[in-house]
């Protein structure tokens, strides 16, 4: 399996729209790495985690076909995951010609927040926009043509339903663990055990929120929950782990990441990074 990153900022993406801080004056002079799209990932070759307010930027950046993707896994409602005016172009034969169904997957949330906006605009069924609506509830494994999930529930705003997954596919298995603070003890049961060849954990507080716990994490709570991982059997120490979904507020550059983390084994990710397994 692929996992490659199309974006690795949190809601404000980096550097922010609107922001004067270090961090973001920084990432504007220094560009490369330092430019994060809000988070979002292309799974081999044909399902999309997450559709953010930079889905169009990241499909010509990468050269994805999004007519030929085959499913979007929604993680949460927010609006740097889920961006409904993206989906409503295609609405068909009105504003864009297609043929082929989507499979939306994530919780009743995601497709809530899809038709309010359709709705808005005179569209009342997820037909006139070739979706195909399937709801992922925590804990209950499911499967989509050869890919198969497991959805836990995510330690984060509640109103935004939010989810984390296991992918598997073809006998290998990812983590992808945004945005989440330290999980539950009932999503902790649900993923102990769980053979994973590698994960994604996400940091929104950097280094300056290094212990943020609830909500979202910080460093030092994503290398605690990578001990967890190899603690609880489920990773295997040299296993690749990855963490994503930064925040300008975390006061850290992309160097000020790496050094941080290379002791603990963990690779930050950025725009166009893979972890292939
Ligand atoms: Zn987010
Ligand atoms: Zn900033
Ligand atoms: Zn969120």
């Amino acid at each position: 399996m692929k996992l490659k990153f199309l974006g690795t900022a949190a809601a404000e993406a980096i550097p922010a729209l609107w922001c004067e801080c270090e961090v973001c004056r920084k990432a504007k002079i220094r560009g490369g790495k330092e430019i994060r799209r809000r988070c979002s990932y292309l799974l081999d070759d044909d399902t999309l985690i997450d559709f953010g307010p930079d889905a169009y930027w990241q499909s010509i950046e990468f050269g994805i076909d999004l007519p030929s993707i085959d499913r979007i896994v929604f993680t949460h409602s927010h609006e740097d995951h889920l961006n409904p005016v993206d989906l409503f172009w295609r609405n068909s034969p009105c504003f864009s010609r297609v043929t082929k169904p989507l499979t939306v997957i994530g919780s009743r949330r995601i497709f809530g927040t899809i038709m309010v906006h359709a709705g808005a605009a005179g569209v009342s069924d997820f037909a006139t926009l070739h979706l195909r609506p399937v709801p992922a509830l925590p804990g209950e494994r499911m499967r989509d043509g050869d890919l198969e999930l497991l959805p836990l529930r995510a330690n984060h705003d509640p109103h935004s339903d939010p989810l984390i997954y296991v992918f598997t596919r073809g006998g290998k298995s990812v983590l992808v663990a945004n945005d989440t603070g330290w999980l539950s003890e009932e999503s902790w049961k649900l993923l102990d055990g769980v053979k994973l060849d590698a994960a994604v954990i996400e940091c929104t507080g950097a280094i300056q929120g290094a212990q943020w716990r609830d909500g979202h994490m910080g460093a030092e709570t994503s290398v605690a929950f990578r001990k967890r991982l190899v603690e609880s059997g489920s990773l295997a120490p040299d296993a690749p782990v990855a963490v994503n979904h930064f925040s300008h507020n975390g006061g850290a550059n992309h160097d000020d990441l790496v050094k941080y983390f290379a002791p603990h084994g963990i690779e930050v990710a950025w725009d166009g990074f893979t972890l292939e397994v």
